[in-house]
């Protein structure tokens, strides 16, 4: 059975277009995003049946978990509860994107959930938490102020006594100070939107962004042009493409590892696209069709970053752009059909085919009538 060489790693793939991927997105992301959602409505929806159907078969009298999860039990609701496991591989606590905004203080947490500093009180103060009775309990139990001041009540195992516990007593009254309870219903703040509402989009993002980092360089993706141009440049930026250099790294027998458009030296990315005689006349060519005296690009990436020079007029920097595309397309072209049909490599053919390439993309992309063939053609629009 055949092997296909994999050019590009699935991460890459289904990276976000704004971390340098190919916005693919993933089906675990998406899962994970789906089962989220419980979570938001389970913390939401107090009142609802299955809220009370769920707290009643998974309450247990220690029950100290972001959300009630009895162990032994199977079902959808025990995946729904491990989530966060899944999630804290990728250094993010589900738990902690759920901010109590304090009302009554009847559906808050006092020390599981996250609502006054950075963490849930129980990972702030730990020696504090060890002496509470009831791990559970929610902030009216013990807040008992009269709307006017906050005064707190604690049902301990033993006294706080020894320094740590005595000192973390002191820096959580003092955190506690302000909180004074009113009659509105408790209400939750989701913390990877504006809006404060959890979506499940928002939470992919958010899982997207933080799974798939560091960024990479990140294409400058042209609608002008077909995704199949744009995925060539993408490749070739990041060296993906199978020219005999990389074919012979991953050990495929070929005939000659030489560029056939020059004879002279090995095929490669960097050669192929900016070193070779043919690439190089080419070059100068088309900045010449396009009358923009650059410099040779040094690297792969250069090619992509052209438009954007300041010397370019910003009208004109989408389509020099184009025509960079419409170049590594045709010189892949070329470069293919001289390997895989013997066809000699022709200058004017090839200069030809970036002009007529570059203008098929474009009009088929744009409202034609504002750029015909002629004015394509002497690159004077
Ligand atoms: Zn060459």
């Amino acid at each position: 059975m055949s092997r296909k060489i994999s050019w590009v790693s699935w991460q890459r793939v289904i990276a976000p277009i704004e971390s340098g991927g190919l916005g693919l997105g993933s089906l675990a992301d998406k899962n994970l995003s789906l089962l989220s959602k419980w979570w938001w409505r389970f913390k939401t929806e107090p009142l609802s049946l299955r809220r009370r159907t769920i707290a009643a078969i998974h309450k247990t009298n220690r029950n100290c978990t972001p959300i009630p999860c009895k162990p032994g039990l199977v079902g959808a609701w025990i995946s729904i509860s491990k989530i966060n496991s899944h999630l804290n591989c990728f250094d993010i606590s589900l738990h902690n994107l759920f901010t109590g905004q304090v009302g009554n203080g009847a559906n808050i947490r006092l020390w599981i959930d996250k609502w006054i500093g950075e963490e849930p009180l129980c990972n702030t103060f730990p020696a504090l938490f060890k002496l509470e009775r009831h791990k559970d309990c929610v902030i009216k139990d013990r807040c008992t102020g009269n709307g006017q001041f906050s005064q707190w009540e604690w049902e301990w195992i033993s006294p706080p006594a020894s320094t740590t516990e005595l000192y973390q007593l002191q820096e959580m009254l003092s955190q506690l100070r302000n909180v004074i309870l009113t009659n509105d219903t408790d209400t939750w703040k989701w913390a990877c939107n504006a809006t404060g509402i959890f979506t499940t989009k928002s939470m992919k993002n958010h899982l997207i962004k933080t799974a798939h980092g560091p960024n990479h360089w990140i294409f400058p993706w042209n609608r002008l042009a077909p995704i199949k141009a744009n995925i060539l440049g993408w490749r070739l930026e990041m060296n993906r493409l199978p020219t005999t250099d990389l074919l012979l790294q991953r050990k495929i027998a070929i005939p000659s590892t030489t560029c056939l458009l020059c004879n002279t030296s090995v095929e490669s990315i960097q050669h192929l696209f900016l070193e070779c005689p043919f690439a190089d006349i080419l070059w100068s060519l088309m900045l010449s069709w396009c009358k923009i005296p650059l410099r040779r690009p040094l690297q792969a990436k250069d090619l992509f970053e052209l438009h954007m020079d300041p010397s370019i007029p910003p009208n004109k920097a989408k389509h020099i752009n184009l025509v960079v595309l419409s170049y590594c397309w045709t010189i892949w072209k070329v470069r293919n059909e001289r390997v895989f049909s013997n066809k000699e490599p022709s200058i004017r053919f090839a200069m030809k085919e970036i002009k007529t390439t570059s203008y098929l993309w474009l009009a088929n992309r744009t409202n034609s009538s504002e750029l015909d063939w002629t004015k394509w053609s002497s690159f004077n629009f």
